[in-house]
C-alpha cells in the first residue's frame, strides 16, 4: 500500500515547521523534521569528537549510530542509542555543524532508509532541503517554501528565548548555511521540477497551509 507523501523542502526560517505541523494537524498525519536527524547526527559527531572529514572515521562513526524517531502526535523525539536527544540538538554550534556535516554524501546516505522507512507505514508531511529531489522523488505533492533573508532571520530572532541574541549575528548564519546547503553538490537545496513554490513573506502560517490545500 503507497501512503499519501507531501513534501516540504525550502531554506532555513521559510517557515517549514510551523507550516508543516499545521498541516500535518490539519490532514490527521504525521509530520516528519529531517533536520532534527542531522541535526542528531552532528551532534553526535560533536559529542564523540569524530574527525568527520576523515573518510574512515566517518564511516566508523556511522557504522555504530543507532538513530530511531519517535512520533508523538506533531512531536518528533530523536533518540540515540534510545536516549533522547532532541533537547540538546537546537545549539547554533550544532545548526552549523549539521548544514557543514550533512554535504558529507555519507551521512547522507546513512539517513536515507530511516526517512523512506517512516514513510512506508503511514501517511506524512516531510520537511527538509531533499525531500522532493532526492528522498521522495514520487511524493503525491511537493512544496517549496521561500522567504526574504531579512524576514527569515527575523522570525528565528523572534522565536529564540535569549535575551543575548543579536539579529544580524542570526542572519548572517542563516546567510553562510543557505549558502552551504544550496552549493553543496549532494543533495543541494533547490525545488524539484514539480515542486510548487510557495513565497511565505507576506504570509501567515495558516494563509500558507491554505495555499497548499489548494494543491492538494
Ligand atoms: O531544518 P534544519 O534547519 O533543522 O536543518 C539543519 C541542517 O540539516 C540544514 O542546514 C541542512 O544542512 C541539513 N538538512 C539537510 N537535509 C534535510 C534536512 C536538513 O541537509 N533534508
Amino acid at each position: 500500500m503507497t501512503y499519501r507523501i507531501i513534501t516540504i523542502d525550502g531554506p532555513a526560517g521559510a517557515g517549514k515547521t510551523t507550516v508543516s505541523k499545521l498541516l500535518a494537524e490539519t490532514l490527521g498525519c504525521v509530520r516528519v523534521d529531517t533536520g532534527a536527524l542531522y541535526r542528531a547526527v552532528a551532534f553526535e559527531i560533536d559529542r564523540q569528537q569524530t574527525a568527520w572529514k576523515n573518510d574512515d572515521a566517518l564511516d566508523l562513526f556511522l557504522s555504530g549510530l543507532d538513530l530511531n524517531v519517535v512520533l508523538e502526535n506533531e512531536e518528533m523525539r530523536v533518540l540515540s542509542s534510545g536516549k533522547d536527544i532532541t533537547p540538546f540538538i537546537r545549539t547554533p554550534e550544532i545548526t552549523l555543524l549539521a548544514s557543514a556535516t550533512s554535504a558529507r554524501p555519507a551521512v547522507r546516505a546513512a539517513l536515507l532508509d530511516i526517512q523512506r522507512r517512516i514513510a512506508r507505514q503511514q501517511d506524512a508531511v516531510f520537511e527538509g532541503r531533499d525531500m522532493g529531489t532526492v528522498v521522495f522523488p514520487d511524493a503525491t505533492v511537493k512544496f517549496f517554501l521561500v522567504a526574504d533573508l531579512a524576514v527569515r532571520a527575523k522570525r528565528r530572532f523572534d522565536e529564540m528565548p535569549d535575551t543575548a541574541k543579536e539579529l544580524s549575528r542570526i542572519q548572517a548564519d542563516m546567510a553562510a548555511r543557505d549558502d552551504q546547503d544550496t552549493r553543496r553538490t549532494r543533495a543541494p537545496l533547490k525545488p524539484a521540477p514539480d515542486a510548487i513554490l510557495i513565497d511565505s513573506s507576506r504570509l501567515t502560517a495558516p494563509q500558507v497551509v491554505e495555499e497548499m490545500r489548494h494543491h492538494l
